[in-house]
């Protein structure tokens, strides 16, 4: 049968119109739930697998790893050094955690602190090797930093609440004027947390984050409801304070909703679970 030249040709005019829209349409929902000014964690791990310090997320079959009141129990801290020894953090003599009040201070920490919960902060940090420091967390974002020299490592956790307040660019910023390290050395890796898949917001949260971020910060939802990008909002302040964009990675594992090839969520979420207690946590450790 000869072909219809006519007919092929508004097939594929047709086709094309529908790969632009395909097209358009993925970059729009890039533009909402990624930020490419965002390194892939995978560059940065490879970095750190050169350098003396491990990090690492936990995941929700690690099992939970409590609260910083109640890690002692056995369940929990067995599951800490089970998690500590599958990738090579070593507890010795035992790490430190802080109990987070979603605010913005920050506490310098050493040996003298091993096996405590330092009350009423959001961040620690050391210059002490073999002192891991362990930051628990649901959807609120883990921080894990270091700098290109092995000076200091710290960890923070960054809610809502505390991204707008700026905790990520206070510190970075303490760093410099306290402690004389350069942020252009220092790498920041973002952990897993909610994104703006899952991020609904009220206008009142919108209005707090829009005094002090720019718009970009908010997106909107197929549900027309205003979402948060809190990963955005932690490199846009960490780039601020003198941060080399390519130094700030994000997994973009979403807490609430990603899934293992098993179909089984990876990660506790307080969003999606309403569960108290079941945390994951991040380390980082100076070897
Ligand atoms: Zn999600």
């Amino acid at each position: 049968m000869p072909l219809d030249y006519q007919k092929v040709q508004y097939v594929c005019a047709h086709y094309q119109h529908i790969l632009t829209i395909i097209l358009f349409c993925s970059i729009n929902t890039s533009a909402l739930f990624f930020d490419f000014s965002v390194a892939p964690a995978t560059e940065q791990e490879e970095l750190v697998s050169t350098k003396r310090l491990r990090l690492a997320t936990s995941v929700m079959s690690d099992g939970s790893m409590g609260t910083s009141k109640n890690y002692r129990e056995y369940e929990h801290l067995s599951n800490i050094l089970r998690f500590f020894f599958k990738h090579g953090i070593p507890d010795a003599p035992e790490h430190v955690t802080f109990t987070p009040v979603h605010g913005k201070r920050t506490a310098l920490v050493d040996a003298s602190n091993a096996g405590t919960a330092i009350p009423d902060c959001d961040g620690i940090y050391t210059f002490t090797p073999r002192l891991p420091l362990l930051a628990r967390s649901q959807d609120c974002a883990p921080v894990l930093l270091f700098d290109e020299n092995q000076t200091f490592v710290a960890a923070l956790h960054a809610g809502w609440r505390g991204a707008v307040a700026g905790i990520l660019g206070e510190f970075v910023r303490k760093l410099n004027t306290e402690h004389g390290i350069d942020p252009a050395t220092v790498h920041v890796k973002i952990c897993p947390c909610l994104l703006p898949c899952c991020f609904e917001i009220q206008q009142d949260v919108c209005d707090k984050v829009l005094e002090n971020f720019p718009k970009t910060a908010i997106g909107k939802n197929t549900r027309e409801q205003a979402v948060l990008n809190l990963v955005r909002i932690l490199a846009f302040q960490a780039s601020d304070a003198g941060i080399r964009t390519q130094h700030i990675s994000n997994d973009w594992e979403c807490t609430s909703c990603t899934k293992n090839n098993n179909g089984s969520y990876r990660y506790f979420s307080w969003r999606r679970d309403h569960t108290r207690g079941n945390n994951m946590c991040s380390v980082i450790v100076l070897l």
